[in-house]
């Protein structure tokens, strides 16, 4: 499948590796505002492949998107010292219009796949400007939380990460949720195996985990100013769910017609990958207060895109 990456920045060249090293796609095409940028990025990357798997890697312009079977949108502005995080947001949205428009008239038909921050708004922006069915627009959402989450949980139980099925949900940000009351190591509710293994979930160890998800961009950003390399895999196992038609279950962010009460939102929860994009949606069991917690993450989306419009 060919691939197209709008925004050559950081999250969009670890993408471009990722999929490369991944032999994920066997087409990479760059866009950016600057051109010089995406062509010594793609130059770079391209250098990666003979260690890794075929994959054509090139810069270009927008017209260099046709035939691609999915385009991955990167791009955005820096927020300015004392801008609001509104006025930010705005002016995103406004790169995305360009961008969405750009890629349209050379692929019409691309699934878009969104990584700008902040996500959940920026896929509900990009549903609006494409027109494509919902299922088509997909953000990154928590994909990357929740790899998080079970590669906690597993250090903690001593087990392999793809051994734990566990989900963070609604907002990839601060009000995301951590779906404990549905996390399963094996078959077993983690709490069970936990036990088993003479490894308890106390309050302290649950904590632990979930200050580790929740905190983990600001200590990154913290030691070097960004994030990219998970994020450039987590959309690099995104494409691949799509490119193989592998009904992966993901947590990506979709507008969704209803979460515990709020209509029309773009946030995360475990929904089916494959090559027509998200071809179902799961709500996991949940706690009382995990529900609520979920409600309250919609609510603040919900809010955050309705200043909008
Ligand atoms: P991140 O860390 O999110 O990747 P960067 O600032 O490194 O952030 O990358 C964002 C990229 O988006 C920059 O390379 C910038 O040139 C690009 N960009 C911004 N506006 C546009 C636009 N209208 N069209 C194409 N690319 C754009």
């Amino acid at each position: 499948m060919k691939v197209g990456i709008v925004g050559a920045g950081m999250v969009g060249s670890a993408a471009g590796y990722a999929l490369a090293l991944r032999g994920g796609a066997s087409h990479v095409v760059l866009v950016d505002r600057s051109a010089a940028l995406a062509a010594a990025q793609a130059e770079d990357i391209a250098h990666a492949v003979p260690f890794a798997h075929p994959c054509r890697v090139e810069a270009g312009d927008y017209a260099a998107l046709e035939g691609a079977g999915l385009v991955i949108l990167a791009a955005g502005v820096a927020q300015k010292p004392g801008e609001s995080r509104l006025s930010l947001l705005s002016r995103n949205a406004e790169v995305f219009a360009q961008v969405i428009e750009g890629v349209q008239k050379a692929a019409p038909d691309a699934m878009l796949l969104v990584a700008s921050n902040p996500v959940d708004v920026m896929t509900e922006i990009a549903l609006r400007a494409s027109g494509l069915p919902a299922a088509r627009v997909i953000g990154s959402g928590t994909i990357l939380d929740t790899a998080r989450f079970r590669s906690l949980i597993a250090g903690h139980l001593g087990i392999a990460p793809q051994s734990v099925h566990a989900y963070v949900l609604g907002e990839h940000g601060d009000s995301e949720v951590l779906a404990w009351a549905s996390a399963r190591a094996g078959s077993e509710p983690v709490a069970r195996f936990a036990a088993q293994v003479g490894a308890a979930l106390t309050d302290e160890v649950r904590a632990r985990i979930d200050e580790g998800v929740r905190r983990a961009a600001y200590r990154i950003i913290e030691g070097k100013g960004a994030t990219w390399y998970g994020i450039g895999a987590g959309l690099a196992r995104i494409v691949q769910a799509v490119r193989d038609d592998q009904r992966a279950v993901l947590s990506v962010s979709i507008v969704t017609p209803g979460v515990e009460g709020v209509s029309d939102v773009a946030l995360s929860l475990p929904r089916v990958v494959g090559r027509d994009g998200v071809v179902a949606t799961l709500m996991p069991e949940l706690a009382a207060d995990e529900a609520a917690a979920l409600k309250r993450s919609a609510e603040l989306l919900k809010e955050t895109a309705s200043q909008l419009v």
